[in-house]
């Protein structure tokens, strides 16, 4: 079957040239289809420049990113095509020492387009696979996607779950279900992070079920919470307080709004054997405003406040005011870990931003870190939006 072929207004071909994986709906020419049809959302389509050269291929989608590309080669979309794709991903996760390791069972198999497929997140828990499709496009390969993580994983890989239902929502009035789209035996509900056990919960969970892009961060926090008092909020399943109270916190305490959350973080607490930690079900704001705050050590760890450039203006007024209350209010020699994951809000923006309420709160502040996220959430270098952990450590005089 021919696909369609977008041809581009001459001069609209750079960004292609220079490998960004989206192709923006302002660069379209005209649509050349045989049929006559207008493309599908999630139709894969060829792009050429104005003299018909070839330039990628893509998942079409009636927006404004109007192509996600999937290659940049002249080549069939085929099942060879989707092996490929995750045996590269999977090669660069055995380099990081992740496939085989006796400590960390868990990580993110393919990050969109940190390795080359927009719209493809899975997520490798213990063996077993959870792709989330982010796309139509992704979505209608997600039998080929599957069977290429049977290839690359062999007897080892348990089961394949589908998440996709929350993040196709808005794209598709038609019903996504989640559920297995493959078993060869009971999954391991229990994963290690550098030999701290976490349950796994993919069905009820956020996300995927467990925010792997924390895992480098929550090293650091056992750094520096020997003997302290540490405040976790927005704790989601409890990372941070599991590593802080291994590490010898005196004490930890951790808030998160959602009750399930909560539960996920007495769960992992009693898990891993350990004591001296309290849970609050608690909006951040309010937990920090109506409680003595004596901690030596605080966690901010938001969800994205800003999920599109136009949410941004909002997006660093929350940040600001969430950070100048922890700067305020912590001890004298305090050190507070601060986090974005709004893609929409770059390094730099979120850095002014800190500094911002630092000037506010009127203390002196040093940065010791600067934080980002792991080797396994890779960034496309064509495509910088994709850095979207940002974090500082901060020393509060
Ligand atoms: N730090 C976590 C991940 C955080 S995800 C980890 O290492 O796994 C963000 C969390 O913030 C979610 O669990 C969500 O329930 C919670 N949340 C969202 N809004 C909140 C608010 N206003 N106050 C407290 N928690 C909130």
């Amino acid at each position: 079957m021919e696909l369609k072929t977008i041809v581009l207004t001459k001069g609209k071909e750079k960004s292609l040239e220079r490998k960004h994986p989206w192709l923006f709906s302002g660069a379209i020419n005209r649509i050349i289809s045989d049929s006559g049809e207008a493309p599908f959302n999630g139709e894969l389509i060829e792009i050429v420049d104005s003299k018909n050269n070839f330039l990628a291929t893509g998942h079409f989608s009636d927006a404004t990113i109007a192509v996600r590309i999937i290659s940049f080669k002249q080549e069939k979309i085929n099942q060879a095509f989707w092996t490929n794709k995750v045996q590269m991903a999977y090669n660069v996760r055995e380099s990081l020492g992740l496939t085989n390791n006796p400590s960390t069972n868990i990580y993110r198999l393919m990050h969109a387009e940190g390795d080359g497929l927009p719209g493809l997140v899975i997520d490798y828990y213990n063996g077993t696979a959870i792709i989330q499709a982010h796309s139509i496009g992704i979505y209608n390969a997600i039998d080929e996607i599957s069977k290429a993580l049977q290839n690359v994983y062999g007897e080892d890989l348990i089961a394949i779950y589908n998440k996709s239902a929350e993040s196709l929502a808005k794209q598709t009035s038609e019903e996504v279900e989640n559920g297995y789209i493959y078993q060869n035996g009971d999954s391991n509900l229990v994963g290690l992070e550098n030999d701290n056990q976490f349950n796994l919960d993919w069905i009820n969970g956020q996300k995927t079920g467990f925010f792997l892009d924390q895992r480098e961060n929550r090293k650091l926090i056992a750094e520096y919470s020997k003997g302290k008092k540490v405040l976790n909020t927005f704790c989601y399943s409890g990372g941070f307080s599991v590593y802080a109270l291994k590490a010898g916190a005196k004490e930890v305490h951790s808030v998160d709004s959602s009750q399930k959350a909560i539960d996920l973080v007495d769960e992992n607490i009693k898990l891993n054997g350990l004591k001296k930690h309290k849970s609050f079900t608690s909006d951040t704001l309010d937990y920090l405003k109506e409680n003595k705050i004596d901690y030596d050590v605080i966690i901010l760890d938001p969800p994205a406040y800003a999920k599109n450039q136009k949410a941004k203006h909002n997006a660093i007024q929350g940040y600001k005011r969430l950070n100048l209350m922890a700067l305020k209010q912590i001890k004298p020699g305090g050190i507070l870990f601060t986090f974005s994951c709004s893609q929409a809000v770059n390094r730099k923006l979120f850095y002014d931003t800190i500094v911002a309420a630092a000037i506010e709160a009127g203390r002196n502040i040093r940065v010791l870190n600067h934080l980002s996220q792991p080797a396994d959430h890779p960034v496309n270098i064509y495509h910088p939006e994709g850095e979207y952990l940002k974090g500082l450590v901060l020393h509060v005089e």
